[in-house]
């Protein structure tokens, strides 16, 4: 994690955000991480599933056998012939859990001419959280909000159409609170070049 971030922060510095995406997108290495395990692993570890991005399952094969296993005896009344009524609780537990880990989130960052930036973080995709930033823009214009006051100022000095918007990290099966650290770790790297227009956080 520690080397991730300082790789963040090389690409930021250096203004490479395009090979930021390019090496963080799994579609173009043939190396993944388990998202259950957190190893590193060749793609051919992974099964199939077109439904991902990627084409491939977030858990490795191993980790996958492991929750299979989990499901046959665990989960699955039919698989557990003394399954009883108190186990709810637990199923509903892993249920939670699943779907949880079927989100995939953000960060994105919005660039102005300067090269100053801004770093956020969505569950949704790109274009939508764009449509959002562009309607609080309205919003600010019209004296409705005051939010965002440095990104919008560089909105109304470069027109927000000059403006880049980036995807510069794609993260499958992340909750939350673990996105929200990452953008945290983002926007202190930008902070230090200097160029952020990011005022909280
Ligand atoms: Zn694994």
């Amino acid at each position: 994690m520690r080397q991730l971030f300082f790789l963040i922060f090389m690409c930021i510095r250096f203004g490479k955000l395009k090979y930021l995406s390019y090496i963080t997108n799994n579609k173009m290495t043939s190396m993944k991480e388990c998202k259950e395990c957190g190893k590193v692993k060749d793609a051919i570890q992974f099964s199939k599933c077109k439904a991902k991005k990627d084409g491939l399952q977030p858990k490795c094969k191993q980790c996958n056998s492991k929750d299979n296993k989990k499901f046959r005896t665990e989960i699955n009344p039919h698989h557990h012939a003394k399954w009883q009524i108190s186990n709810w609780d637990k199923l509903m537990g892993y249920l939670r859990k699943y779907r949880k880990a079927d989100k995939n989130g953000i960060i994105y960052a919005i660039i102005n001419p300067l090269g100053e930036m801004y770093i956020g973080m969505s569950e949704m995709y790109l274009k939508a959280r764009m449509t959002e930033h562009r309607k609080h823009y309205r919003q600010y214009k019209k004296g409705k909000r005051k939010s965002l006051p440095l990104l919008h100022d560089s909105f109304d000095m470069h027109g927000i159409e000059n403006h880049k918007f980036e995807t510069i990290l794609e993260v499958e099966g992340i909750d939350r609170k673990e996105l929200e650290n990452i953008e945290s770790s983002f926007i202190e790297a930008v902070k230090q070049t200097g160029k952020s227009l990011n005022i909280r956080n």
